[in-house]
């Protein structure tokens, strides 16, 4: 066989799974194992050369029978050099990644963005397949987008491009780390939406995802939010409301600049997306110059899988 070793490493979780060449996961088996962030940078390259060990002994597979390994990371990113430049949540900084990987396992390796992957994963086999302008916008932790226009992936000058959660949309707002102020991803993100019921929680407001987490801040989650909307609790429905008011306002701007043939929405908050999706359209339409059609804003079908496949798609298309 001639297949292909996908990696998605994340600030929380690492993935990989073997595909065939035609893009299949073998066995539909996923590996998942949690990232060691605060451990440093070493013990983080260990524990992925431990998952793509286990990968090539779990299907007894030959490095000969391979393409390549295909990455899929946080960024920013030197793509040529294989170099992840900078990634606060897992401490890495000039890790270069590809170099230790082909010493390590004798394979070509390619990295690239995980929006960016997410991007192609759902232009060539998800979501918006066939279409040939689309974007891929990421909303957990931060918020991150993946441009394709004419069909390839818009990297910018530096690798840079998409980073849309640094897109200012109160110029008055808190201050973001990226020395900004009202950033996107300070009102849309999952790390948002926890703050927010911090903050909430702290005032006084009720909710019953206050109550499952005991009243205590740091068992808030996006999860016991979901849990709480779908109930019916007032609070989750109105934070989730909100939520798609933030995301309606982002994604105007994208529209307005990219006049996309549709977007995809994926990362975690999605799950909720039935609790969002009516204000994020209306919202989206009433600031779009362009007349935005419903079917133009999609979710993502690949879900936790999508930078694999994106993944995948980066060494078989070298
Ligand atoms: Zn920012």
């Amino acid at each position: 066989m001639n297949g292909c070793l996908a990696l998605d490493i994340g600030g929380t979780k690492t993935s990989a799974a073997l595909f065939t060449t035609e893009g299949r996961i073998v066995d539909d088996y996923v590996k998942t194992i949690p990232t060691p962030a605060n451990e440093g940078e070493e013990a983080v390259y260990q524990s992925i050369k431990k998952l793509l060990t286990h990968i090539f002994e779990h299907f007894g597979i030959r490095r000969e029978a391979l393409l390549g390994i295909g990455v899929g990371s946080p960024g920013p990113l030197d793509r040529t050099n294989g170099i992840i430049i900078h990634a606060p949540l897992m401490g890495w900084r000039d890790f270069p990644i590809a170099k230790r990987l082909n010493a390590d396992f004798g394979l070509p390796v390619s990295i690239d963005n995980d929006a960016n992957l997410g991007a192609l994963a759902e232009q060539r086999c998800g979501a918006v397949q066939g279409l040939r302008n689309v974007l891929y916008l990421t909303v957990s932790t931060g918020c991150g987008c993946g441009i394709m226009i004419d069909g390839k992936i818009y990297h910018g000058k530096n690798d840079g491009a998409g980073e849309v959660g640094h897109l200012s949309i109160d110029p008055e707002g808190p201050e973001c780390p990226c020395g900004g102020r009202g950033c996107f991803e300070l009102y849309a993100s999952g790390t948002a939406l926890t703050a927010a019921m911090r903050t909430d929680m702290a005032s006084g407001k009720s909710s019953l995802a206050f109550e499952a987490a005991g009243y205590r801040p740091e068992a808030l989650s996006g999860a016991l939010l979901h849990e709480a909307a779908e109930k019916g609790d007032a609070y989750a429905l109105e934070l989730y409301r909100r939520e798609g008011y933030y995301l309606g306002i982002g994604i105007a701007n994208l529209f307005n600049i990219f006049d996309a043939e549709a977007l995809v929405l994926g990362g975690g908050v999605t799950k909720a997306k039935r609790f969002f999706c009516d204000t994020l359209i209306e919202t989206a339409q009433k600031r779009c110059i362009q007349k935005l059609e419903r079917n133009q804003i999609r979710y993502s079908e690949l879900n936790d899988r999508v930078v694999l496949h994106g993944a995948f798609f980066l060494i078989k298309e070298q």
